[in-house]
C-alpha cells in the first residue's frame, strides 16, 4: 500500500514540476506582455525580511539605527552643516532651531519607516505640542505631533498630509510612547516644468491605515493651497525642527521600482 501510494506521489510531484514551469499558450494578460502563468516572466528579487516587525528587511537602506548620525546633515540657513540633533539611548532628539535632520542620500519612489516620540512631559498646546514632521522629499510633510487628546485643526493632525488630508482616523499614542509610521511615496513627475503625475502616499500610523494612495496637492506650505514645483527624481529625507524635543529612532528606506525588474 505504501508502495503505490510514494508511487502516486512521485507521478503527481513530476507533474506538479512540469505545471510549475508555466504556460505559453495562455492569453496575454491586458495591459502587460505577458501570458497568464508566463514562464519567461522575471522572478522577483529575494528580500530578506528583518526577525522583527519593524526592523529593516536587506534591502533597505538604513539611515539611523541609534548608534551615530553619519547618514544626516543638519540644515541650517540653507547651510549643511554636522549634526546638531542629541543623540542618546538609541535615539536622536530635535534640538530646538539647530535646523531640519536631513538625509545625505536622496530617494523617489520609496517604503519609508520611521519611529518617534512626542515630549512625556506635555508643553504647549495645538500645533506647538510635539510638533516634527516626516517630510518627504523635502517638501510632502506627512505631520508629527502629540495628537494625544490634544485639539487642533484637523489637517494639521499627526499623520495628516499637511494642511491637505487629515488621517483617516486618530490612532495616536499617549506622549512619550514610541510611534511609528510605515510609508509608501510615489514621487512626483516632471517633464520640464510641467507636473506630469502628482505624488501618492499610503500612510500607516502605529499599524492603522490613515491614507490610502492618497494624491498630495502639492509642497507643504502654511495657510495656502499647496502646489508643485519642479525638482529632481530623488530628493533628501527631512525631519522637522519644528522647536519640539520630538525624539526618532529605527529609520530605514526601500528604494520601489516596478513589477518585473530584471
Ligand atoms: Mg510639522
Amino acid at each position: 500500500m505504501a508502495v503505490i501510494v510514494a508511487a502516486a506521489f512521485a507521478v503527481a510531484c513530476a507533474f506538479c514540476q512540469l505545471v510549475d514551469q508555466g504556460f505559453t499558450d495562455t492569453p496575454i494578460l491586458p495591459g502587460q506582455t505577458w501570458h497568464v502563468h508566463d514562464p519567461a516572466r522575471p522572478h522577483p528579487h529575494v528580500v530578506t525580511p528583518a526577525g522583527a516587525p519593524g526592523g529593516a528587511p536587506s534591502d533597505a537602506v538604513v539611515l539611523f539605527d541609534g548608534k551615530d548620525l553619519s547618514h544626516w546633515v543638519n540644515l541650517r540657513g540653507g547651510q549643511a552643516v554636522a549634526p546638531a540633533w542629541k543623540l542618546e539611548n538609541g535615539y536622536v532628539e530635535v534640538v530646538d532651531r539647530a535646523g531640519d535632520l536631513v538625509s545625505k542620500e536622496k530617494f523617489g519612489d520609496a517604503q519609508i519607516h520611521v519611529e518617534w516620540a512626542s515630549p512625556a512631559v506635555v508643553a504647549g498646546s495645538s500645533q506647538s505640542r510635539g510638533n516634527s514632521g516626516v517630510i518627504i522629499m523635502s517638501r510632502y510633510e506627512i505631520q508629527v505631533l502629540d495628537c494625544y487628546n490634544n485639539p487642533t485643526y484637523a489637517d494639521g493632525q499627526a499623520g495628516g498630509i499637511y494642511g491637505q488630508w487629515p488621517p483617516l482616523v486618530n490612532p495616536a499614542r499617549p506622549p512619550g510612547e514610541w510611534q511609528t509610521y510605515d510609508i509608501a511615496f510615489e514621487a512626483p513627475r516632471f517633464e520640464g516644468e510641467k507636473l506630469v503625475k502628482p505624488a501618492y502616499v499610503t500612510v500607516f500610523y502605529n499599524g492603522v491605515l490613515v491614507h490610502n494612495h492618497k494624491q498630495i496637492l502639492g509642497a507643504m506650505v502654511y495657510r495656502k493651497v499647496a502646489t508643485y514645483s519642479p525638482h529632481a527624481a530623488e530628493e533628501p529625507l527631512l525631519l522637522q525642527d519644528h522647536h519640539n524635543p520630538v525624539r526618532y529612532r529605527n529609520i530605514w528606506v526601500r528604494r520601489l521600482a516596478g513589477y518585473d525588474q530584471p
